[in-house]
């Protein structure tokens, strides 16, 4: 399997398992930005497939996680250690979860928010092609960082040239940078976020290089997933310890002709139809 950057890296935790065999094998497959935002996004999955035999979460980064931020240890660390590091943890989390097989495509930023990246393209059509996934998680579209939603448009137009059949049955757009609680509820994908919680907390800790300089990502991604299973319905008990919300991105991928701001903005105006049908009964 080969990739279009010399920098992507190929890490396959069980090393008995070449890597086009662990790619194949995959059920769940999630598609994220950056290092550390598929344990976010996608624990729903990893989940899924902990410990199990008959079900794979494969993860695939697409940039290289050049100019994040670096302090404490990693204060004096140069853009090349930095990617390095961050490498490392991505590896890390992988192990720690048991995933099939670990992408990371080391892509520039500027690479991903070029719609038309060929680079980019041809990469994730490859990986597409061979996982043939049943459930793809993706960054949800009203993510307010333009590399999350790059990816997105990049995964969906790889997504889109697949033969008909051989597309996933269920695709989730996930809460990074701007969570989805503010979707109606019907509109909501519920996926359980509680389950393992020690695993959900080694996976998002293994990121000390992002943890270390003062952004808790550890207990904000824990304490979202408990106030979305508390907040969710007024009445009932909380039915998971824990969840993510995900928007419903089938449609889009099972009709290439579907314009991706139009449905995302459709998500809005049910949002201000729901308050104005309730103000309205109260002025
Ligand atoms: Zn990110």
């Amino acid at each position: 399997m080969k990739f279009s950057h010399p920098s992507a890296d190929i890490f396959v935790p069980d090393a008995s398992i070449a890597p086009e065999a662990a790619l194949a094998r995959t059920t769940h497959l999630c598609v994220a930005a950056h290092q550390d935002d598929i344990e976010i996004m996608a624990y729903h999955g990893i989940a899924e497939c902990f410990g199990r035999a008959d079900q794979w979460f494969s993860g695939v980064v697409v940039t290289n996680g050049a100019g994040s931020p670096r302090s404490g240890i990693y204060g004096s660390y140069t853009d090349a250690q930095m990617q390095e590091v961050r490498r490392q943890e991505q590896r890390k989390a992988a192990l720690v979860g048991e995933y099939s097989i670990q992408l990371q495509l080391a892509h520039p930023s500027s690479a991903v928010k070029d719609r038309g990246n060929p680079a980019v393209q041809a990469d994730l059509a490859t990986i597409f092609a061979t996982a043939q996934a049943e459930v793809v998680y993706l960054h949800q579209p009203a993510d307010k960082h333009d590399t999350h939603v790059g990816v997105l448009a990049h995964s969906l137009a790889a997504q889109r040239q697949q033969p008909a059949a051989q597309r996933p049955k269920r695709v989730l757009g996930c809460e990074v940078w701007r969570d989805l609680d503010w979707l109606v509820d019907t509109d909501k994908q519920v996926l359980d976020a509680g389950r393992f919680p020690n695993l959900a907390m080694a996976l998002v800790g293994v990121f000390d290089s992002q943890i270390t300089g003062g952004k808790r990502y550890d207990l904000a991604t824990a304490g979202r997933r408990v106030a979305h299973a508390t907040y969710h319905t007024s009445h009932a008990t909380d039915q998971f310890q824990g969840i993510t919300w995900a928007m419903d991105l089938t449609p889009l991928v099972a009709n290439p002709e579907l314009s991706l701001a139009e449905y995302t903005l459709g998500y809005v105006e049910r949002l201000k139809q729901d308050i104005a049908a309730r103000l309205a009964k109260f002025s």
